[in-house]
């Protein structure tokens, strides 16, 4: 992309007042992802959560010059070299941009909609086809509103097809995405039940998606869903449709489908041939996803001894990011989804949050799917790296080697992994945010290996976006302008202090909360900048909280006494406190008569100023406790209205907890307190997404047979020859020893597996005589399929002590997609 300044108000109608000459290459929706400042549009965008116009500002401080926007502030005055476009409607325009952007190509452009599977068959259609074109496509899974926008921006002169998907969620939104796509081909993957929520009938919805294909030559679908097939039909018209499926009406038809070991066999009849194309997927959707890549190709006329070669050659899409703690106080992020440039960006800034002050490091191999030229595509990675900030580049095989001199910084190359691993020793890798992306033929794992902190083989897994989801969601029942504390107590419930607080800290949540200080001091260490409120703030702290900025929780007038000696000797004023009222918790907090001796004290205090009054409730989980509760919730609108009438400034209100969120909706005040349901479990069992796996692989298998015994005091008398699996995570991990004798199940291979006999401290057995196993499969304690909260039923406790047991030698991973 390459715009003036007045190429772009004229493609958006708008006037602009512009002393500069800028040249527009990027576009940017999020000010956290920037690639070159300068040269940058950015549209502000007043999203749920977000209002990108609150952004303008620390945007010109980093060089952005160029916004649109839609409401002038008089501050804008002062940014004497910034361009405004003033427009009706941000997104519109971005739309309205990108319409035009894209109606400058013309070569074939491949729309891919549906409910699932979209990512992976552009994925697939990618690496089936990159031997034959140069192809540009969505990175990762950008898809929506705005994700489609910043797909085409990738369009470029010399491509020959883009494959760009689409995805929607409610009504109405397939027409921007048509107009801006404008699809020449289509896709559709299936039709399944997400969303379904947000359309009156499964008919609707998959109307709504076909306005995608409106002015589309031939769009692939599946003929055996029927009902899907007869609407597309209709909507569309036969002519139009390249159908596949078991109907002898079919343009592809299936004859037979046999699946063996890893593979599958197809025996399909296109035209006149008949043919068997072999794939290496036995599961339902990856045969399915198989098969719109094969209708497709064929559809681009493509020889089938061709599909049948790269067919058997696909690989399954990984979409994942992995986070660990590494070597010598290093972090290793794990670039899985590695195949194209563009995405690159994406775990670029993923490593940025992990750490902005260690030195910023990638081991990159070469680019085996990149029809660009090799130059311009190795030009086009220094320059990203450049403008990213990267410190040190270590390139990995033949063709980076030969282009490593085009990187700037410190750089260093190997024709081979193996080549690498020999010279491990000498490079020394100490205090650096590390990501690792191989082509998987470079076999990084290897290169993992080595940088990875050894630990044990107990993991807790923790999927970043899914806590994403789940603060969006309770987001979701929150008036727009309720703000939000985080409760990152006790290891964030037990998924990580700093990288939680991190996570939660770029998704804008305004407090976190800590128990005690020394936990908000850890964050603060690491870069935390956002407020933090310590619940259990302790005398010999104070001094210290004070000089990091971190904001207590006050419960009594001698506590309050004691602080504001502190901010004496600090010499502070008007510092942050949180006031803490007792309406029927009877833990920490003021009762209503305490009241009169509180303002009393606060009133001609300078140091302090209150910054929010609390309470905590009792009961908010249980229904059988709803009069109790509204009881507190009274007592709390009382006691506080009295304290607030006492000062003229503002201070925030807050009582809501998890449950609270979800039940007492209409008392949220100013603010909610979010702990239990950010982590995955809902008090009110509401479904969320999980968020923690503990895991585990097997160590070593037995056989014992009918009536000998398993472990410490004997316990695991057993009824039948048995095979027993020993793994290593016992009750000093966080695997309560009440799960032991059969009490407690794990997940191998899909299958519930009971434990044997007492759980030992470091390890504990199980029964996986009816299951298939082999020393190092995978053992899930805790996850989706094994929920918390039914672990915690199993032995009477609730799930927050099962969560916050895990012990800190169990290593926290964190994936993000
Ligand atoms: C822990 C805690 C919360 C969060 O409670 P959840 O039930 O986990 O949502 C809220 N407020 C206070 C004071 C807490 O200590």
């Amino acid at each position: 992309m390459k715009y003036s300044i007045n190429e772009i108000a004229e493609i958006l109608e708008v006037q602009v007042k512009c002393s500069s000459n800028i040249i527009i290459k990027y576009i940017s929706i999020d000010s956290r992802r920037l690639l070159y400042a300068p040269n940058t549009l950015f549209f502000a965008i007043r999203g749920d959560v977000n209002n990108g116009h609150d952004y303008i500002t620390s945007l010109y401080k980093r060089g952005v010059r160029a916004f649109v926007i839609d409401e002038y502030d008089d501050l804008y005055s002062e940014y004497e070299e910034a361009c405004f476009f003033v427009v009706p409607n941000t997104i519109n325009s971005l739309h309205r941009l990108m319409t035009f952007y894209r109606s400058c190509f013309s070569y074939p452009v491949l729309g891919i909609t549906g409910s699932n599977g979209k990512t992976i068959v552009k994925e697939w259609l990618a690496q089936l086809l990159f031997p034959l074109m140069k192809i540009v496509r969505s990175p990762r899974s950008y898809n929506s509103q705005v994700g489609v926008p910043l797909s085409l921006a990738l369009l470029e002169d010399n491509d020959q097809l883009a494959i760009i998907e689409a995805g929607i969620s409610k009504r109405g939104e397939m027409n921007s995405l048509q107009k801006m796509i404008n699809p020449d081909f289509g896709i559709l993957t299936n039709i399944g039940i997400a969303h379904d929520q947000n359309f009156s009938s499964r008919e609707e919805k998959l109307k709504e998606k076909l306005k995608l294909f409106k002015d589309s030559k031939k769009i692939v679908v599946n003929s055996d869903d029927i009902e899907t097939f007869n609407i597309a039909c209709n909507v569309l018209g036969k002519e139009r449709i390249y159908s596949w499926g078991k109907s002898k009406d079919a343009d592809l038809v299936i004859y037979d489908l046999v699946s063996k070991d890893r593979h599958t066999t197809i025996k399909l009849k296109s035209l006149e041939n008949t043919f068997n194309i072999e794939i290496p997927f036995i599961d339902k959707a990856s045969i399915q996803n198989c098969l719109n890549c094969i209708a497709f190709l064929l559809l681009l006329n493509t020889d089938i001894e061709y599909i049948k070669k790269h067919i058997k050659m696909l690989r399954a899409v990984e979409m994942r990011l992995e986070i660990k703690e590494g070597i010598n106080n290093c972090i290793l992020v794990n670039d899985y989804y590695n195949s194209d440039i563009a995405s690159i960006e994406y775990a670029i800034d993923l490593m940025k949050r992990q750490s902005n002050t260690k030195k910023k490091t990638i081991i990159i191999s070469d680019f085996i799917e990149s029809t660009i030229k090799l130059e311009t595509l190795y030009h086009k990675l220094a320059n990203i790296l450049e403008v990213k900030g990267i410190d040190r580049i270590i390139g990995i095989g033949q063709s980076i080697s030969k282009y490593i001199n085009l990187f700037k910084g410190e750089k260093k190359s190997y024709l081979s992994t193996n080549e690498f691993l020999l010279d491990f020793q000498k490079l020394s890798f100490k205090d650096e945010v590390i990501l690792l992306r191989g082509a998987r033929k470079f076999h990084f794992e290897n290169l993992s290996n080595v940088l990875e902190k050894r630990a044990h083989r107990t993991v807790l897994e923790i999927n970043l976006n899914a806590i994403e989801e789940n603060l969006n969601f309770y987001r979701s029942l929150l008036k727009n302008n309720t703000k939000i504390t985080v409760m990152v107590k006790a290891f964030s419930y037990g998924s990580g202090l700093v990288d939680i607080a991190k996570i939660l800290e770029y998704n804008r949540v305004d407090f976190l909360a800590v128990a005690i200080a020394d936990e908000g001091i850890s964050l603060r260490n690491s870069g935390i900048t956002t407020p933090i409120i310590v619940m259990n703030p302790e005398e010999y702290s104070f001094s210290k909280m004070i000089d990091k900025g971190l904001e207590p929780n006050i419960y009594s007038i001698e506590q309050l006494k004691i602080f504001s000696k502190a901010l004496d000797s600090a010499g502070v004023r008007n510092y942050p406190i949180h006031i803490k009222l007792d309406t029927g918790m009877h833990r920490l907090g003021f009762i209503e008569e305490e009241i009169p001796s509180l303002v009393k004290c606060l009133k001609d205090n300078d140091r302090i100023k209150i910054r929010s009054i609390f309470s905590h409730l009792a009961g908010a989980d249980d229904e059988n406790l709803k009069d109790y509760t509204l009881e507190q919730l009274k007592i709390f609108k009382e006691t506080s209205d009295i304290l607030m009438q006492e000062f003229d400034y503002n201070i925030l209100r807050h009582i809501l907890n998890s449950a609270g969120i979800e039940a007492y909706n209409e008392y949220q005040y100013d603010m909610v307190r979010l702990g239990l349901g950010l982590y995955g479990i809902s008090p009110l069992k509401t479904e969320l997404s999980n968020v923690s796996t503990l895991k585990t692989t097997i160590s070593q298998i037995k056989h014992v047979s009918k009536d000998d015994v398993v472990g410490y005091s004997c316990k695991g008398i057993l009824s039948r020859e048995s095979k027993i699996a020993v793994i290593p995570i016992g009750y000093a991990d966080g695997f309560n020893r009440k799960l032991g004798n059969g009490v407690g199940s794990v997940l191998i291979k899909n299958k519930l597996a009971k434990t044997v006999g007492n759980i030992c401290m470091d390890m504990c057995m199980i029964d996986v005589t009816d299951i298939q196993v082999e020393v190092g499969d995978e053992v899930i304690i805790f996850g989706e399929e094994i929920p918390v909260s039914i672990l915690a039923e199993e032995i009477g406790t609730i799930p927050y002590e099962i969560l916050t047991s895990v012990s800190e030698r169990v290593k926290r991973v964190y994936i993000s997609e």
